[in-house]
């Protein structure tokens, strides 16, 4: 078993251990950490995405989102087999415009828009563990590093995560992107 494998296995028993109110408590903490952020102030098309086995819960964010007028999108998978995702941007209101698609994630559909992936100002990345350098360990897919490729050179690219996902240092391989920054509930830290 590689390193990657056991740090994924150790968290994840961790966090969906986590008690609901914990979760709540530590989601709400995240979601007014990023609600106060400069970089979300002056992001107008976002990539967001819709919990799964733990993850921080961001949706408290979504209504506020649409309601100031930004472009909410979330990932959709396009090809299970070959790790490829696709972001669409969903109408207000986002909850009418989801339902649950591969791995049994809510994702984008009904009244949805394919989005450009090079257009987006900012991508919040959810992760199994991140490091202190913003490295990201996924579930194993690798969903997320052929994504991240096709990000623009001005697409901030932040993770979402309780602080005890965060790590010092996490196994990289050369296909491995790092990220611009962490969010937990102890609040934003850009790189
Ligand atoms: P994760 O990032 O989900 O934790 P890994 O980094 O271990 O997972 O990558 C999972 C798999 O995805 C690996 O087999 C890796 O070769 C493949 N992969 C990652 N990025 C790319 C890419 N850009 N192109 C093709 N395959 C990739
Ligand atoms: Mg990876």
């Amino acid at each position: 078993m590689t390193d990657k494998h056991h740090i994924r296995k150790a968290v994840l028993v961790k966090r969906e251990g986590l008690p609901c109110e914990k979760q709540a408590l530590f989601s709400s903490r995240v979601v007014e950490a990023l609600r106060q952020s400069e970089v979300l102030a002056r992001s107008t098309s976002i990539l967001a995405y819709l919990p799964f086995r733990g993850e921080v819960d961001l949706s408290l964010l979504f209504d506020w989102l649409q309601d100031q007028g930004k472009k909410l999108a979330f990932p959709k998978i396009i090809d299970k087999a070959n790790g490829y995702m696709e972001p669409y941007f969903v109408d207000t209101p986002w909850r009418n415009n989801v339902k649950p698609g591969a791995f049994n994630i809510l994702e984008p559909e009904g009244d949805i828009r394919v989005a450009n992936p090079a257009l987006l100002d900012l991508v919040f990345v959810p992760g199994v563990a991140f490091d202190s350098e913003s490295y990201r360990l996924g579930f194993g897919g690798g969903f997320y590093d052929r994504f991240l490729l096709r990000l623009g050179t001005h697409t901030l690219k932040v993770g979402i995560a309780y602080q005890f996902q965060v790590m010092a240092q996490i196994p990289r391989d050369p296909h491995d992107i790092a990220l611009d920054g962490v969010c937990t509930e102890r609040g934003l830290f850009l790189k």
